[in-house]
């Protein structure tokens, strides 16, 4: 490591000890920069590290609500402008108990890196709240009512209206915040502000959503493995697959890798995980996702024969034999042993769906195996690349078929794919796609800081 990498490493540090997901993001990204820092001296001079680890703003703002009972309830809002050299702040909101300072700033570092990749004009930002949707602060074992989500929603956008817009920080969905939340947070904007925009992604067809939104994460990560089995002369065809979660990401991607003719044999939630030893057919998974969207459910639920339930259990340590994985559930949630079993049990390809999903040991050991492997920042663009496409159309108030749409998504997934391997063999790392996309990302917003002089 080269002495400003250390340097910077050590300052991050100590100034955000409270924050270990954000200084494991931060780690991870500047340990892979030191060849393009040695090759590019105005970075150091232009101290564009120190300026990329420091948010432009941190907003934080108090959300309260009245629940069902008509208690109040006071939660924590927060948006991160983490950078906007290259486009309006762009970046997911989160809405889960875990939701603090440092895991939303991790979130909104790794986002500007990955929004670079998209080759799409987008800054990096992300925001949320600690809400808990999933329960009830008044009736134990229920879920918020949607009413009550409305006045949360509602509360939120009060505040966090008045910092965003279609040209200057455009959010979306992430964790626990889909369709339901965007439309309740669009309307609210809407009426605070007197203008239809389009201010936020992830909106409903009727107003302004983009066809294959939904599904773009997920659907962007088989694609972007797809590209990676391609350099092999591999497809995905009879592979076997585990994936985690049962949300957005993880539904679509089973989806994909349906159509593709791979076997989906896990998926998970914070029950447990489900195990199908056949694979998971198109049918039940239409039902997993009826009971994860709609009845808002969870997997321990499910009554199949096919299906066998491994309570609080992840995916990883279930099935005997593995071809590739895709953990989309959250960060940090595959660790040093799971990385073990999955090498030990075949595995030679590891997509992420999720943002930092493998652990910092978990990542060593499959650079090292060689596998592919690639980290959430590359594969799981395709969702922020669609959002950029509903953005172009708002812009253009026009809406564009599904096919046109996925053959864009397909597109932007196969060029995020060769930019990061061809960074990655300029630099001697051929094959490292954590080294290719850090670089590959690091670089536009680089360059673009060092033109916009010191601000
Ligand atoms: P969802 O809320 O739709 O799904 C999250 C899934 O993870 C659920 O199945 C949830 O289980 C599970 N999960 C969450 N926390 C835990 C936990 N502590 N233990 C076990 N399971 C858990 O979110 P998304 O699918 O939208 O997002 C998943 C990941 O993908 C996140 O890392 C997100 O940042 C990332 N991502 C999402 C994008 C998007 O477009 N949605 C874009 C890019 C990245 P349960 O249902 O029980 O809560």
């Amino acid at each position: 490591m080269s002495k400003y990498v250390d340097s910077v490493l050590k300052d991050v540090k100590a100034k955000n000890p409270n924050e270990p997901e954000f200084i494991q993001a931060v780690d991870e990204v500047l340990m892979t920069l030191d060849p393009v820092l040695k090759a590019n001296p105005q970075y150091q001079q232009n101290a564009i590290l120190e300026r990329m680890v420091e948010p432009e703003r941190v907003i934080m703002f108090r959300v309260p609500w009245v629940d069902d009972k008509g208690i109040v309830r006071v939660n924590r809002g927060y948006r991160i402008q983490m950078n906007s050299a290259i486009g309006p702040y762009k970046g997911g909101l989160r809405f889960d108990p875990t939701v603090n300072l440092g895991v939303l700033k991790f979130l909104a570092f790794e986002q500007v890196f990955k929004n670079s990749l998209t080759t799409l004009p987008m800054g990096g930002g992300k925001g949320g709240s600690d809400f808990n949707p999933k329960v009830s602060p008044h009736t134990p074992g229920k879920r918020c009512s949607d009413a009550e989500v409305m006045r949360f929603c509602q509360s939120f956008m009060t505040e966090l209206f008045r910092h965003i817009g279609p040209d200057t920080d455009v959010p979306a969905g992430d964790m626990n915040v889909g369709g339901r939340e965007i439309g309740y947070m669009f309307g609210q904007y809407k009426r605070l502000a007197n203008e239809w925009t389009g201010v936020l992604t992830g909106k409903g067809l009727s107003f302004g959503g983009s066809l294959i939104r939904p599904e773009a994460t997920g659907y962007g990560d088989i694609y972007f493995a797809e590209n990676m089995l391609a350099k092999r002369g591999e497809t995905l065809e009879g592979k076997e697959c585990v994936i985690s979660g049962s949300g957005n990401v993880a539904s679509y991607a089973a989806e994909k890798l349906m159509q593709l003719g791979a076997k989906v044999l896990t998926l998970s939630d914070r029950s447990g995980a489900i195990y199908v030893k056949d694979g998971i057919t198109p049918a039940l998974l239409k039902e997993i996702m009826n009971l994860k969207n709609v009845k808002r459910g969870e997997l321990s639920e499910i009554k199949s024969k096919a299906v066998k339930f491994f309570p609080k259990a992840n995916s990883w340590q279930i099935a005997d034999k593995i071809d590739a994985a895709f953990p989309c559930a959250r960060q940090n949630e595959l660790d040093g042993k799971d990385a073990d079993y999955l090498l030990k049990h075949g595995c030679t390809l590891v997509g992420e769906g999720a943002n930092m999903p493998s652990t910092p040991e978990a990542i060593e050991k499959f650079v090292a195996a060689k596998i592919m492997y690639s980290p959430g920042k590359a594969s799981n663009a395709g969702g922020v690349a669609t959002s950029g496409l509903e953005m172009s159309q708002n812009s253009e108030r026009l809406s564009w078929t599904r096919e046109e749409v996925d053959a864009k998504l397909k597109g932007i997934m196969k060029a995020i794919h060769d930019n990061a391997w061809e960074a990655a063999a300029k630099y001697g790392k051929k094959g490292n796609y954590v080294v290719g996309a850090n670089i590959a990302g690091f670089t536009k917003v680089a360059d673009a800081m060092v033109a916009q002089g010191i601000c």
